[in-house]
């Protein structure tokens, strides 16, 4: 596993910070979000450093790729059965802040489209 020294979510994976963590395996991680936007507020994050979907989309097998999207409906359908949203910003116009690729999972209110 390939993780950057001063990534704040390969921290996390190193155990070097604290996270409420869900789930894990060798691929991925599941943690609760610090600043949760939702009742239910958890990230997927692939446990290799890679800093957007893009660079993901196009590094990862096919089964690192579903295995992330898996895990996401997975919790997001535990959470809420009325429905949940999959998050993923990409670049400073999306409002990524954090350069390790995640996936945002909201589940437990309703939500407005289209988004902010
Ligand atoms: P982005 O804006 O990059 O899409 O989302 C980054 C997310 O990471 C934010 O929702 C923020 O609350 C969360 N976050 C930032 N730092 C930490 C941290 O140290 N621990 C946890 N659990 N979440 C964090
Ligand atoms: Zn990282």
């Amino acid at each position: 596993m390939s993780t950057e020294p001063n990534c704040i979510f390969c921290k996390i994976v190193r155990g070097d910070i604290q996270a409420v963590e869900i789930a894990r395996d060798a691929e991925t991680l599941v943690f609760k979000d610090l600043n949760p936007k939702a009742p239910t507020h958890v990230l997927v994050i692939p446990t290799r450093h890679v800093t957007n979907l893009g660079d993901f989309a196009t590094s990862a097998t096919p089964h690192e790729l579903g295995n992330l999207f898996a895990l996401a409906a997975k919790y997001g359908r535990e959470a809420s059965p009325g429905g949940y949203r999959v998050v993923v910003n990409e670049g400073p116009d999306a409002g990524q802040t954090v350069f390790h690729l995640h996936l945002h999972v909201l589940a437990g209110r309703p939500m407005s489209w289209p988004p902010g």
